[in-house]
């Protein structure tokens, strides 16, 4: 065979590697939408002036809209654009979508039935950006209705009844729960304040038994940055060993990334940089973030799952999976039978947004640069407060986290007069010892009733354990380990000092009972 071999993935990085087994019998068995298939067939006619009588379509001059303005702040003036905006003192530019003037993409041309990767235009911009900032190796993009949906559809891919999948040992529930309807299990990982052990990742894949427990679990679910609901942020050098582990246990990694363009303590150099070319301050703020499990992948084994919830707004509904092309197709097919692509006005902003009519990616890039100085302050002054009022208890501690929105904030159950721990020798590995999880719980709807301040309990976050798999010597079970509260430092600073004055006067009363 003459020329370059190219891999049925389409990574079109030389190695070929089939990764289609990992597909659930769901997705070998769903068949391109026929008329959507049609439609792309018509897309792709050379014909000029081809009349369409083909479509379900009304007709766009019964659309009952011609112009969207959008009204946002000014990124190219202020030195730190979310302060002046919030603020109300910083320039505003207006972006505007029109039905026949020209735009990056015309309201005459977003509002027509689509097909399932998006419409051309944002996923072009999208690729761009995501090109610029992840050089992922000839990946390909589809559009979502934010995370949840990527991820969701993402776990249809891959799950079948009696699949385990691998996450941290807290993970997020919103996730997790949905592949449980259709009879996959989770196995938790161990993880530390660094997040997910890859020894330990090692070690469950290692241990597993196929006769006994079934298929070895192929799918690991991350989140990487900021992790929800710990805070913990993967090293580079965690990242290149789970990568390896998943070479050689044949792995698929779902990244879900919601924050990982919140990432703080940048070297004060590089915040503060004097004026820059486009470029320039382009490659600067790519410099200044970790890599990525997408930007190593050389086999398609990582879908990156990115969204504009937590950088522009959660109702946006907007977001990307960036995966192979093999998955990419499936997950076209699966879209175009099911939610279709996002709603055009999402798809509308966020390209006149990237496009040469709005911020373009440098303002974009300038726009999380500051989001993320802002969200930095606001973690430290809930750190500043917390040391006051909380720590100064002697009954809790709270992490630093490099990313994201969330403080795990540990409570010291042992030091509780109504704290028991039963020594339990030879009994199975996750049976709870201590009576951790009801004094959390108690701890909660106190805080909640008599305080007027909520947290999340870790509890809600705690993957069971299963005695099949848990290690029997030495083992800590994770119930007694969920003695963690989540605390967001989203909020205002009025809202953080409140929580954490009311945190500091309920420990104080839950402990002296
Ligand atoms: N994944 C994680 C880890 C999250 O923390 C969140 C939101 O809190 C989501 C997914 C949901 O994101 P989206 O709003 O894009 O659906």
């Amino acid at each position: 065979m003459d020329g370059p071999q190219t891999d049925s993935n389409g990574t079109g990085n030389g190695r070929v590697i089939d990764l289609s087994h990992h597909l659930s019998g769901e997705a070998r068995n769903r068949v391109a939408n026929p008329l959507k298939d049609i439609l792309r067939v018509i897309s792709e006619c050379p014909v000029t002036d081809l009349i369409s009588m083909a479509n379900g379509d009304p007709h766009h001059s019964l659309y009952p809209f011609r112009q969207i303005t959008y009204e946002v702040p000014s990124v190219q003036d202020a030195p730190d654009p979310v302060i002046s905006w919030r603020n109300n003192s910083g320039l505003a530019q207006i972006i505007r979508s029109y039905k026949d003037q020209e735009c990056a993409l015309s309201i005459r041309d977003a509002f027509p039935y689509s097909r399932a990767a998006g419409l051309k235009q944002c996923i072009d911009v999208i690729t761009d950006f995501t090109n610029l900032i992840f050089a992922p190796p000839n990946h390909h993009v589809t559009l979502t209705l934010g995370n949840s949906d990527g991820i969701t559809k993402v776990f249809r891919l891959f799950g079948e009844n009696g699949d385990h999948f691998l996450t941290d040992e807290f993970s997020f529930p919103s996730m997790t729960n949905s592949p449980l309807a259709y009879g996959v299990k989770w196995v938790g990982v161990k993880m530390d304040s660094g997040g997910i052990i890859p020894e330990e990742l090692e070690k469950v894949l290692v241990k597993w038994d196929e006769v006994k427990w079934g298929r070895r679990p192929h799918v690991l679910y991350i989140i990487p940055v900021g992790q929800n609901p710990t805070g913990s942020t993967l090293s580079v050098d965690r990242r290149k060993k789970i990568y390896a582990i998943a070479q050689t246990w044949d792995l698929i990694i779902i990244e879900d990334d919601p924050y990982y363009f919140l990432q703080y303590d940048i070297p004060p150099n590089q915040t503060h940089c004097p004026p820059a070319s486009p470029d320039e301050f382009i490659k600067d703020f790519r410099s200044t973030l970790i890599p990525t499990f997408l930007s190593m992948d050389v086999d398609g084994r990582v879908l990156r799952i990115d969204t504009f919830s937590k950088v522009l707004a959660p109702g946006m509904r907007l977001g990307w999976i960036t995966s192979n092309k093999l998955f990419h197709l499936k997950l076209a097919d699966y879209i175009d039978s099911s939610t279709q692509p996002p709603h055009a006005f999402g798809q509308m902003f966020v390209t006149e947004m990237l496009s040469e009519h709005g911020w373009k990616v440098e303002g974009f890039c300038r726009w999380l640069r500051s989001l993320c100085l802002d969200y930095q302050s606001r973690r430290d002054f809930l750190l500043d407060v917390f040391r006051r009022e909380v720590e100064s208890t002697g009954y809790a501690s709270v992490n630093c986290p490099e990313a994201g929105m969330f403080v795990w904030i540990e409570v010291f159950f042992e030091k509780h007069p109504r704290f028991v721990r039963e020594q339990c020798f030879g009994g199975s590995p996750v049976v709870a010892r201590t009576n951790t999880e009801y004094l959390l719980k108690e701890l909660f709807e106190r805080l909640m009733n008599t305080q007027g301040v909520v947290f999340i309990p870790s509890s809600t976050f705690a993957i069971p354990e299963n005695p099949l798999w848990v290690e029997s010597d030495g083992h800590v079970p994770l119930s007694d380990r969920t003695r963690f509260l989540r605390a967001t430092f989203g909020g205002t600073e009025e809202i953080i000092e409140k929580g954490m004055i009311r945190l500091g006067k309920g420990l104080l009363e839950f402990f002296q009972d």
